[in-house]
């Protein structure tokens, strides 16, 4: 089987749109920008990958607890974390069609590597000394407006009945600050012992300045994070044993090619980090920040501490030591995994069919070689024929008992070949068709989506042959 190799986004986006994996949000109003909805399958997916992230850091570690906190939190939290001051991005506008982008992700792209805590000034001067280098992705023109912090936090007037908006609202633009404003009510209620984590999943969002990186980058998307409270001693060590325990993640549960990962050291770190590392993913695009595993030192703690006047401490019980605790952090997106997944899994390849004769030929097919734990649906039944009424009643039986236990479709539309096509670009790994032989003898076609090859089950078996193949 030859496969093709390069995949471009506009091959995936209009894939994920076509089946019904992605929409772009609000589309019969014309679309809005940076903003997406998840469809059917798009949002099978997307459990798949949460509940895979739950399992690996929650279920399997002992030491680690989830939560789930508000989208809104007190307006103190963000004044305190330093995103109403300092959240920012700096911004430049084309002159010429007006396109705004991300001045440190311009000069980015000619190699130039702009601080985090560098002023508008100062940015503005790195703009100007690489004039006639920087271009605008949308037009190719050279001449900017000047460089402007642009705050990223997303306002709401929540509670604000006047109009007048004295203090905003913002909805969270990270679900970490949920985590270090609840670290003394799970201390308090959990039983854990440092070190010990705090993991949570929800929706963040940023007014993104750049909209043009389908869900790699989204003004609303879904954060999987991990905090790490650690002793300061203990916070470099572990801090690489869970950039290691990450790496392991995506190579060995999601499954993604080692070849397409990397890992990235930011060359300016904040003034509080003490280590930070990106793994990259090879997207379409290049490669690009996938998840964030940070060493944040008591940066966190001490700040929430010092705002609300609570003491954010833990005492060891045995040594009686009493010490802010360090946080080693994981972040990673639901959408970027999501879109580096599918980019992984997405083939398109030529293969030798043959047939009832036994003429072979070429074909072509795009099949989502997912890991069976991510396919969205597990297994699609179906009757040969739609219209032999006790092939349809046997195959929605069969339907029936294996939904109890799995996503599973059924489809009597169109003939088989088709229907496994369908079910091969949805990545689904196994097509079960219900024939005349089933009426027969009880046992039915069960078809591999990654080899392609058939064979037959009995039913009574079914189960036990699945469950076996879906946990691998
Ligand atoms: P970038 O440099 O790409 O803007 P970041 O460094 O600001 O990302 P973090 O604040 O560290 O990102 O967020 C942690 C993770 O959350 C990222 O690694 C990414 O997977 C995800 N993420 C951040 N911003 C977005 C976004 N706008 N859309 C989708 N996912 C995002």
């Amino acid at each position: 089987m030859a496969e093709k190799k390069e995949l471009t986004m506009e091959e995936l986006v209009a894939f994920t749109k076509r089946r019904g994996f992605i929409f772009p949000s609000s589309e019969i109003y014309g679309g809005f920008a940076a903003v997406y909805d998840y469809g059917t399958y798009g949002v099978e997916l997307a459990k798949n990958i949460r509940a895979l992230w739950w399992r690996e850091m929650v279920q399997k570690n002992p030491d680690i607890v989830g939560i789930d906190s508000s989208i809104f939190m007190s307006p103190k939290v963000w004044e305190a974390s330093g995103h109403v001051s300092g959240f920012s991005d700096p911004l430049a506008e084309c002159k010429k069609c007006q396109t705004r982008s991300r001045v440190d992700h311009l000069l980015e792209e000619v190699g130039v590597f702009a601080d985090e805590k560098m002023s508008d000034d100062e940015i503005n001067e790195l703009l100007i000394q690489n004039a006639g280098k920087v271009v605008c992705p949308k037009c190719g023109q050279k001449d900017f407006s000047s460089a402007k912090s642009f705050n990223l936090l997303v306002q709401s007037n929540l509670g604000d009945f006047t109009g007048k908006m004295d203090t905003p609202v913002y909805l969270r633009g990270e679900t970490c600050q949920g985590i270090y404003i609840n670290f003394k009510n799970v201390l308090d209620t959990a039983r854990v012992k440092v070190p010990f984590g705090i993991a949570q999943i929800g929706k963040a969002f940023r007014n993104e300045i750049t909209a043009r990186q389908f869900i790699f980058r989204k003004r609303e998307f879904e954060q999987m994070e991990m905090q790490y409270f650690v002793h300061p001693d203990n916070a470099a060590d572990l801090y690489e044993s869970w950039r290691e325990k990450r790496w392991n993640f995506y190579v060995n549960i999601l499954e993604i090619k080692e070849e397409n990962l990397q890992w990235h050291e930011h060359e300016n770190l904040v003034f509080y980090a003490k280590a930070a590392w990106d793994i990259e993913y090879k997207f379409p695009f290049g490669f690009k920040e996938l998840e964030g595993i940070h060493n944040r030192g008591d940066y966190d703690l001490s700040t929430h501490a010092k705002h609300s006047g609570t003491k954010l401490e833990y005492r060891n019980p045995q040594t009686n030591e009493v010490f802010v605790p360090h946080v080693v952090e994981t972040s990673v997106g639901v959408d970027r995994t999501f879109l580096a997944v599918l980019a992984d899994s997405y083939t398109v390849e030529t293969f030798e069919k043959e047939d009832n004769n036994g003429e072979k030929s070429e074909d072509v097919r795009t099949v989502l070689k997912l890991p069976k734990k991510l396919a969205p649906v597990k297994v699609a039944v179906f009757p040969l024929m739609k219209n032999k009424s006790e092939l349809v009643t046997k195959a929605k039986e069969v339907f029936a008992e294996l939904s109890e236990s799995y996503m599973c479709e059924f489809d009597d539309n169109g003939n088989v070949g088709k229907r496994y096509r369908r079910q091969d670009e949805i990545g689904t790994p196994y097509c079960i068709t219900i024939d005349f032989e089933t009426l027969e003898d009880g046992t039915v076609t069960v078809r591999d989506r990654d080899t392609m090859h058939q064979q037959r089950i009995a039913i009574d078996d079914l189960k036990d042959y699945l469950r076996k193949e879906l946990v691998k």
